[in-house]
């Protein structure tokens, strides 16, 4: 079978008419992520078994006409997902072969809509990350340049699409993780509004910046696959009650008339050439589609990687307090008691990044600290928000780049963390200010690298970023290509 020019809206077509079948499909998947993956690991556990019990159940039901929106589509999500059947790692030796006894509510909305999961991706540990190299389970390739990050933490659930391995991914959003890797790997990747998408069963690294979104190889297929999964949840108290709109419904409609954003704060010295040189090519392109460009500002962009890191390693510092050997995963004990045994437990099972931000983390929430770092940082997360609201007076989405660089060698930030973590700078802000937000591909650098553009909209305005983006996707037809492997 040729995975090449696949969609999930052609699959169903194809499902429904009986040209192909879900066992078919899902063994096509296998076999591709067979010969590819020990190139490009994005997988960290590949689900043959269950996979293809799935494939064969949604067969039944699509021969009985009772098919849903995914049944029988084969997908892949990020080890962050607590699946019952299979492990999730998170990426982390100290949850290795941790067997969750539930599924996370995005998981069961998926298998709800008949998706058919087909592994559990790579990723950094505990999303912690820009670039797939703190995974347990080694670094992910980039499918376009395998000498390249996919940019992280995400990194499985972009490198697999662009690798041809899965239709559609689930990833999380903490600071970028959706969309820069959908950024590094050529694919659309969409980070929904705090409180869109239930946090219930993904494990938390910065629980007030969390976001579980879509990737895929076109927007449509996003648009598709966020309304699967978004939708208040009581079991997550801060996803928001408010009605899931059809995304598909004005999808195709255009985008004339609409007043796009420049933030001036984004548009900086230092921006690489072919970034910007794509980046103007897409203002354009959407000048000529009928928007009209106005320029922002966002005055507190400055302070949002520090604002940023303050409040998301303190974050993590408290929800990493769990893993201490008594209750989830390994356990190294030296015999030497109970504060032996958490020593030990979390020396071994964290990576260094990990340890970096917990101690990071600590010492801002420490007493003495707390005001001077974590509730200054609090302060200055509403102050960020701000800006986006007054932006929001005046126009109706924001255009920006999604990295400052397109993906960067691996090995080659790893000593320098701070360079790292600048690699997030145009994500970070939308994180802190809680808003939607999303990458597409919008050309390519003189290597042959993928660049992407994001779109930033107004809380709850999934639907109106994914019509730009439609529109940009169909009058460019970037995007939706494999890599060659
Ligand atoms: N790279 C950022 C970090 O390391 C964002 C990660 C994410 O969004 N999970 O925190």
């Amino acid at each position: 079978m040729d995975l090449n020019s696949l969609t999930i809206s052609d699959l169903r077509e194809k499902l429904t008419a009986g040209e192909t079948t879900s066992v078919e499909l899902t063994r096509a998947f296998l076999a591709r992520i067979k010969a590819t993956d020990e190139r490009v690991n994005a997988f960290i556990t590949v689900c043959e078994t269950e996979a293809l019990a799935a494939a064969a159940a949604a067969d039944q039901r699509i021969a009985a006409g009772h098919a849903a929106a995914l049944t029988g589509i084969p997908l892949a999500v990020k080890d962050i997902f607590n699946t019952l059947d299979v492990r999730t790692t998170c990426g982390s030796k100290i949850l290795a072969n941790y067997v969750s006894p539930y599924d996370a509510t995005a998981i069961t909305k998926l298998r709800e809509q008949g998706a058919v999961i087909i592994g559990k991706l790579n990723m950094d540990e505990f999303a912690m990350g820009s670039s797939n190299e703190n995974s347990a389970a080694g670094s992910v390739k980039n499918p376009w340049d395998l000498q390249r990050v996919p940019g992280g933490s995400s990194g499985g659930s972009a490198a697999a699409i662009a690798a041809g391995q899965a239709l559609a991914t689930l990833g999380t959003d903490t600071g970028g993780s959706i969309r820069q890797p959908a950024s590094h790997c050529g694919v659309v990747g969409l980070k929904p509004t705090y409180g869109r998408v239930s946090r219930y069963g993904v494990i938390a690294y910065a629980s007030s910046l969390d976001q579980v979104g879509p990737l895929a190889r076109n927007v449509e297929d996003c648009a598709t696959l966020l309304g699967v999964v978004a939708g208040y949840d009581p079991a997550d108290s801060t996803s928001v009650d408010t009605p899931v709109p059809d995304y598909l419904a004005n999808l195709k409609k255009g985008i004339k008339g609409k007043r796009i954003g420049l933030p001036q704060e984004y548009f900086i010295e230092g921006l690489d050439a072919d970034v910007k040189s794509a980046v103007d090519a897409a203002i354009e392109t959407y000048q000529s589609l009928g928007a009209e460009m106005v320029e922002v500002s966002l005055p507190h962009t400055d302070y949002a990687v520090a604002c940023y890191y303050l409040i998301a390693t303190a974050e993590a510092s408290s929800n990493l307090a769990r893993y201490d050997g008594v209750r989830f995963g390994v356990r190294k004990d030296n015999g030497e008691g109970l504060i032996g045994m958490y020593q030990q437990t979390r020396a071994a099972g964290f990576g260094a990044e990990v340890k970096r931000r917990i101690m990071l983390g600590t010492y801002a929430l420490s007493s003495g600290y707390y005001d001077a770092y974590y509730l200054k940082a609090q302060k200055v997360r509403t102050l960020i928000r701000q800006d986006f609201l007054d932006a929001f007076e005046q126009v109706d989405l924001l255009l920006t780049p999604v990295a400052p660089t397109p993906a960067f060698k691996l090995g080659e930030k790893v000593d320098d963390p701070l360079q790292m973590y600048l690699s997030d700078i145009f994500t970070i802000p939308t994180n802190l200010a809680g808003t939607c937000a999303l990458s597409l591909p919008c050309g390519t650098s003189s290597e042959g690298l993928p660049i992407g553009l994001q779109l930033i909209g107004k809380p709850f305005a999934e639907a109106e970023i994914l019509q730009a983006a439609w529109a940009f996707e169909n009058a460019t037809g970037f995007g939706g290509q494999l890599a060659e492997l």
